[in-house]
């Protein structure tokens, strides 16, 4: 497929576009006219923008892209998590996963419609108990790929989403520049219009860009995948923490928390590997400094991965401890919604059959 020449219409900032269009002779208020007819009418095309003169349509049409994500596959039903397999200009397969109102979600009670957004093809960070990075990074995502996953899963769906996690395949602060640009599309009132306290960003630690989002203007909520309470255990689990040490993290997690930013830490339980009450105590520690909720995963098998699940008892026991240091935390308990740690299988999953001979994936419903 051909790469793309000319910059996406759906990546510039309402700004963005009148300055354009004021270099072009046209008054300032077309562009708030386009973001209506790209976001809010959601047209597939320039020629379809009817308000606008048919000498602009051209004129956009010559000088941006116009494009969509198309989805390839469904798994999942509308009362449980669905996950879409979305196709990019240049083949790449990403994921994003449509999960329902739940009464816990991402430990707090919800009744919104959540999508969990992919920021990069494949990812580089290695963390060990996720499928995403099996392959490796390909390349980060364009803002208009960001921002184009939740109009295509609503399109598909038919559901209003209110409610984003990047939680998805890459690292989204790896991808900080078409992150941030993404994030004002779908948080400004001229793009989705989806408030900053409903968009939380997780990272496995990259420690600078926590400080840089810190700094932007608009407040949206940070998970840190921690899943370790030591550089001992955490090393083992997260590569990243070799190059940001729990030191230099909980610094910058600091900074960012003075700025009045909410922090949350997902901490995946992995059975004999990070599920020890000496954890669960430093947990607590690094929680009470930064006023963190904490969400407790418990392990999700993954394919071609060695860990398991702890045992039931030993969940309880971990959440105990958090509960004994006045630490708010929630261990989650719906397998459904267990797909922070399996995002990327889809994916994975796909473009191995799609090298391999083929064979009917029976939870497939498109
Ligand atoms: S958890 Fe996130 S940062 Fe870590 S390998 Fe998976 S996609 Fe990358």
């Amino acid at each position: 497929m051909r790469p793309p020449v000319k910059p996406s219409i759906k990546s510039l900032s309402l700004d963005e576009l009148t300055a354009h269009l004021k270099t072009a002779g046209q008054p300032a208020y077309r562009a708030r006219q386009i973001t209506d007819w790209l976001y809010k009418k959601r047209v597939t095309s320039f020629d379809a923008m009817s308000d606008l003169p048919q000498s602009l349509r051209d004129q956009l049409g010559d000088v941006f892209e116009f494009r969509q994500l198309e989805t390839v596959r469904v798994l999942g039903s509308a009362d449980t998590t669905r996950k879409f397999l979305v196709r990019l200009y240049d083949g790449s397969l990403i994921e994003s996963v449509l999960i329902p109102a739940s009464p816990a979600l991402y430990g707090e009670r919800s009744d919104r419609r959540t999508i969990c957004l992919s920021t990069q093809v494949g990812c580089a960070y290695g963390c060990r108990f996720c499928a995403s990075g099996l392959d490796g990074w390909k390349r980060n995502l364009m803002a208009d790929e960001i921002v184009d996953q939740i109009i295509a899963v609503e399109r598909e769906s038919g559901e209003h989403i209110d409610n984003i996690v990047f939680m998805g395949m890459g690292e989204p602060l790896a991808n900080l520049e078409n992150l941030l640009r993404a994030l004002q599309i779908i948080n400004q009132p001229w793009g989705l219009e989806i408030g900053a306290r409903h968009i939380t960003i997780s990272t496995s630690g990259l420690a600078p860009q926590i400080r840089k989002l810190a700094e932007q203007p608009t407040q949206f909520r940070l998970a840190i995948s921690l899943h370790g309470a030591t550089d001992e255990v955490r090393s083992q689990i997260m590569p990243v923490n070799r190059k940001y040490n729990l030191e230099t993290l909980l610094a910058a997690c600091d900074y960012y928390v003075q700025r009045k930013r909410r922090i949350l830490f997902e901490y995946i339980l992995i059975d004999g590997i990070n599920d020890t009450d000496e954890q669960a105590h430093q947990l607590a520690k690094h929680a009470r400094r930064l006023s963190a909720k904490i969400n407790l995963i418990p392990y999700n098998d993954v394919e071609g991965l060695e860990w398991s699940r702890p045992p039931r008892e030993r969940q309880e026991q971990f959440h105990a401890i958090l509960r004994q240091h006045g630490v708010v935390a929630t261990l989650r308990r719906e397998k459904g919604h267990d797909i922070a740690a399996a995002c990327g299988q889809l994916r994975l999953q796909v473009a191995r059959a799609e090298t391999a001979p083929v064979k009917q994936d029976p939870a497939a419903v498109s």
